[in-house]
């Protein structure tokens, strides 16, 4: 499990996540979904440190992840225990593939450097997950040879093979075009099915309600609701339920 409490974010001194909880059990799949500029790209970053906390703390599985410490004795900072950081696997909305890279050298680098299994073992596991996420035949090309599609499901394959017990997709599709949104939700979608835990920032409506097991709805850098989609879809939350009405 995932466990953050009291997040809390400013960016000069305007605060866009005030004291946010969340919780994701082991094998999930939780939807962030809510207005723009509301702070879901703000907490899904902060959830693996490539933002700094300005107050809470994260465990993973039970143990301290990252900690905003202040006390009265020490200038206020964060604690961090960087061997989690590899367990957290991270798909940005641009891709982020390395471009002077093949497909292949993108999914050996990390493991590689982490020394996470030997070479052979390594090339076997990739060519898996390409296979897996429709991209085996691309292995040996560069990402600027890539639709969008093709380079994010790239990206997917790339973020799980650090073996992640979380995977985070902050607004996977945005970046695409309308024709290429499906193959990429389609593997998120398969992927989910497999018992991966899994965070997903997303606009896609149906595909969110469809693949989750709960729902966070985010506004003003709170979170307003978190739970089942059924009961989101109930619509007994008026905020909800107008911001629902408007993207669908
Ligand atoms: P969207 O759906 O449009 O991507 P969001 O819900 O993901 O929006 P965030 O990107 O988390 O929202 O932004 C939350 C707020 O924080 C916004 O008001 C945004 O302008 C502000 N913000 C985000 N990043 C920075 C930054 N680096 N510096 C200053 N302000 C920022």
């Amino acid at each position: 499990a995932l466990e953050a409490s009291k997040l809390h974010k400013a960016y000069n001194g305007v605060e866009v996540l005030g004291a946010v909880d969340l919780t994701i059990k082991s094998g999930e799949v939780v939807s962030i979904i809510g207005p723009s500029g509301s702070g879901k790209t703000t907490l899904i970053r902060l959830l693996n440190g490539l933002e700094e906390l300005n107050n809470g703390k994260i465990e993973l599985n039970g143990e301290a992840f990252l900690k905003y410490v202040h006390h009265a004795s020490t200038k206020p900072h964060i604690e961090e225990h960087q061997e989690h950081r590899t367990k957290i696997g991270m798909v940005f909305q641009s891709f982020n593939l390395f471009p002077n890279m093949t497909v292949l050298k993108n999914l050996l680098l990390a493991p590689s450097y982490h020394h996470l299994a030997n070479k052979k073992e390594l090339e076997m596991q990739a060519y898996q997950l390409l296979n897996k996420v429709g991209m085996l035949e691309h292995a040996w090309k560069y990402p600027h040879q890539l639709s969008g599609g093709q380079q994010q499901r790239v990206a997917i394959a790339r973020a799980l093979m650090m073996r992640p017990q979380i995977m985070l997709f902050d607004e996977p599709t945005s970046a695409l075009d309308p024709e290429k949104v499906n193959e990429v939700l389609k593997v998120i979608e398969d992927l989910a099915r497999e018992g991966i835990t899994m965070v997903i920032v997303t606009h896609e409506m149906n595909f969110a309600f469809n693949v989750s097991d709960r729902i966070v709805f985010m506004e003003q850098g709170r979170v307003v609701c978190d739970d089942e989609p059924q009961v989101l879809r109930d619509g007994h939350n008026p905020r909800v339920n107008a911001f629902l009405k408007d993207v669908t």
